[in-house]
């Protein structure tokens, strides 16, 4: 591989190419709507990536935001330096808030009891916090529900009055962006500006409102508003395959996960082939070892269906994934061990990608590239 760093992980490695990281962003902003700002979203240590080299990568590539799921996410970026600005959503009761506003971060509320927090969090540091309030427009998941919106709007009206907080932000997040025409777009979008009209004559002057995750970035214009707020398109993964392959939308997979061989032999057939011997060899084989498994994120269900490129050819996992290995046949081609196998990556050497996988195993490539553990190393490329 070009650009090899001189520390080469021997089991295995994902290698993250923080050029592609940069391309994305940029794909992203001519996606978006003129004048409309980027929120990156790097929760999930950046989906799997690595939380701060990315997050250094997309602000140098010009992100006015950063968006994480938990404090403690938003507060690893603050150690490293980040200064711009960040919001933070996944809050629970007692949780970090006063750390939150010493440290200038932006917190969401989607009910009172979190404005009631937030507010005792600002008395108790003598700061202004800046808040988004959340409307729950028909996910069903986070976020203030209609009917109680005008009552949240008021709570956090009358604590902007006494000078606790500002309502910086208003935002929802979408059910099915990722389904092209799905009724529940046009239905949400509605209540959305339903909430904006509330917000707005209770007096609310939100720098920002946003809604749009990757499929909304990238496919649902009237979404945009005033900032779009893309997760998992930044790291080159489509978020669906109806929407379409990355490169559809100009986006390159970030991600390259290999392993070298651990081990390559010939067995006869009729041979078990790892835990429950659920797959046996149909005649004399050859077998070679993937040091990954599930402990590293290779999911279990992948046991039989997983795709890895090994010398050249398409190989699918044979019998159970293990905790730390897994098998593939190799039948009469060879491969002797080191030889690296490419489980995914963009594509271009042949080798398939995390939406391969995830349709191997029933799941979103979301999930694939998040759950890689943090055993295997990151390597970053394209600095
Ligand atoms: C994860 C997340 C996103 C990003 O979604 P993608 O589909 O990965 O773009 C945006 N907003 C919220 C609230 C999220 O939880």
């Amino acid at each position: 591989m070009n650009n090899a760093p001189s520390f080469w992980p021997h089991r295995a490695r994902a290698v993250v190419d923080l050029a592609a990281l940069r391309a994305n962003v940029a794909a992203l902003r001519a996606r978006a709507s003129d004048g409309v700002g980027l929120m990156a979203v790097v929760k999930a240590d950046a989906y799997g990536h690595g939380l701060l080299p990315c997050a250094r990568t997309i602000r140098d590539a010009g992100a006015e935001w950063l968006g994480t799921a938990t404090p403690e996410e938003a507060f690893a970026l603050r150690a490293d330096g980040d200064r711009g600005r960040v919001l933070c959503w996944q809050w629970t009761p007692g949780g970090p808030w006063q750390e939150a506003l010493r440290q200038d971060i932006d917190v969401s509320a989607g009910a009172e009891w979190a404005v009631r927090e937030i507010a005792a969090a600002a008395r108790a540091t003598g700061r202004t916090a800046r808040v988004h309030l959340k409307a729950d427009t028909g996910l069903g998941r986070g976020g203030c529900q209609p009917a109680d919106w005008p009552d949240l709007v008021s709570s956090a009206r009358a604590a902007e009055r006494d000078g606790l907080l500002r309502v910086t932000g208003l935002w929802s997040h979408f059910a099915c962006a990722d389904e092209p025409g799905h009724p529940s777009i046009a239905a949400q979008l509605d209540v959305f500006q339903d909430a904006l009209k509330i917000a707005d004559e209770a007096g609310l002057e939100p720098e920002v409102r946003h809604m749009a995750n990757s499929p909304a970035t990238l496919t649902i214009p009237a979404s945009h508003f005033d900032l779009v707020r893309p997760g998992l398109s930044l790291y080159g993964l489509s978020p669906s395959p109806e929407l379409g392959v990355p490169s559809d939308f100009g986006l390159r997979p970030v991600m390259t996960l290999s392993a070298d061989l651990a081990l390559v032999k010939r067995v006869p057939g009729g041979h078990g082939v790892s835990y429950g011997h659920s797959h046996v060899t149909s005649g004399d084989t050859t077998l070679a070892l993937i040091p990954l498994g599930y402990a590293d994120g290779i999911p279990r269900h992948a046991s039989g269906s997983g795709p890895v490129l090994v010398a050249g050819k398409w190989r699918t996992a044979a019998g159970r994934v293990a905790m730390d290995q897994f098998v593939v046949e190799l039948g009469d081609d060879s491969a002797v061990a080191g030889e690296e196998a490419v489980l995914f990556g963009p594509g271009d050497r042949g080798e398939p990608t995390a939406e391969d996988w995830a349709r191997a195993v029933g799941t979103i490539g979301y999930e694939i590239v998040a759950r890689i553990g943090s055993r295997v190393p990151r390597v970053y490329t394209g600095e």
